[in-house]
């Protein structure tokens, strides 16, 4: 939007909860048939650490000549047929923000391809100055700068990287173990050996016609116990702030939200947190 681009939004698939594959061809299509025009870049998410479909978004993407930028904001240390996300975009992004995989308290990562494009990335991220004693601007550039002293805390992270992924995908295999016999409640898993999540977020759905109570109802039961959960993310094309943008979709993102929830799965969270979370949930399920 910064850059005058138009959002076009392509629906998730039920699998991954990410960027369905057939439903990116379709838009690709219809925006080129309705505006003779090809979309600028292709921005997949990996949800929660949940790789997207790379090997099919890639190809359609190849096909038609578009690059795409991976938003690998929550997907740091997850692979796709043993290749990290990240990896297999133009460009892609990760987030260092508290809450995420490590943390530098704010900011991110750009990952590219050549030493070229991070030098261009790094002259437009920081006022694009250009090569001159004095200050001289040719371009238009940000204020995008990582304080030195934020940065020092992400390069100490990194030795807890492996760590802190060992931990996420240890809590989401003990919510796993607790959940898995309570009729309605599903944990997200990985779809096949090509996934490997980093299970940033441990995510359920509750199918309340069996489980006899519903999302919200097991949010709240939480929230009375002192444990904050959430909702999904709101699928972006019901955000008020989209509501005019395309949208190619077939309900699945909006139905995820309906019966999805992130379960807390921070790296301090001991097993008996974990346990007593599960108990909340069991104690609501018929
Ligand atoms: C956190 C997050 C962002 C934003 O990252 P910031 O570092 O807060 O700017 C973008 N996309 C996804 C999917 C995220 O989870």
């Amino acid at each position: 939007m910064y850059q005058g681009a138009k959002p076009v939004f392509v629906d998730s698939e039920a699998s991954t909860w990410n960027m369905d594959p057939v439903l990116l061809e379709e838009a690709i299509k219809d925006r080129l048939r309705k505006t003779g025009k090809l979309p600028k870049a292709i921005i997949p998410v990996h949800l929660y650490g949940m790789p997207a479909r790379l090997d099919r978004i890639c190809e359609i993407a190849g096909r038609y000549g578009i690059p795409v930028l991976e938003d690998a904001a929550e997907a740091l240390g997850s692979e796709f047929k043993g290749r990290k996300c990240g990896t297999f975009g133009e460009l892609a992004a990760l987030s260092f923000n508290g809450n995420k995989m490590i943390t530098t308290s704010g900011g991110g990562a750009l990952v590219c391809r050549s030493e070229e494009e991070a030098g261009q990335v790094k002259f437009y991220a920081t006022q694009a100055r250009d090569a001159a004693p004095h200050y001289q601007h040719s371009h238009i550039g940000y204020n995008y700068r990582m304080s030195n002293i934020c940065a020092g805390i992400g390069r100490g992270q990194m030795f807890v990287l492996e760590e802190h992924v060992a931990r996420r995908r240890a809590i989401h295999a003990l919510y796993t173990s607790l959940l898995k016999d309570i009729p309605g409640i599903s944990v997200l898993q990985n779809p096949s050996s090509d996934f490997d999540s980093n299970f940033w977020l441990t995510c359920i759905t509750v199918d309340p016609l069996v489980a006899g109570c519903t999302r919200e109802n097991i949010r709240l039961a939480l929230d009375a116990d002192n444990i904050e959960s959430r909702p999904l993310w709101k699928p972006m094309h019901l955000q008020p702030v989209f509501a005019e943008a395309p949208f190619y979709g077939n309900g699945t993102s909006e139905h995820l939200f309906d019966i999805g929830l992130c379960l807390p799965s921070g790296p301090t969270l001991t097993d008996e947190d974990i346990r007593r979370v599960a108990g909340v949930i069991r104690g609501l399920v018929r």
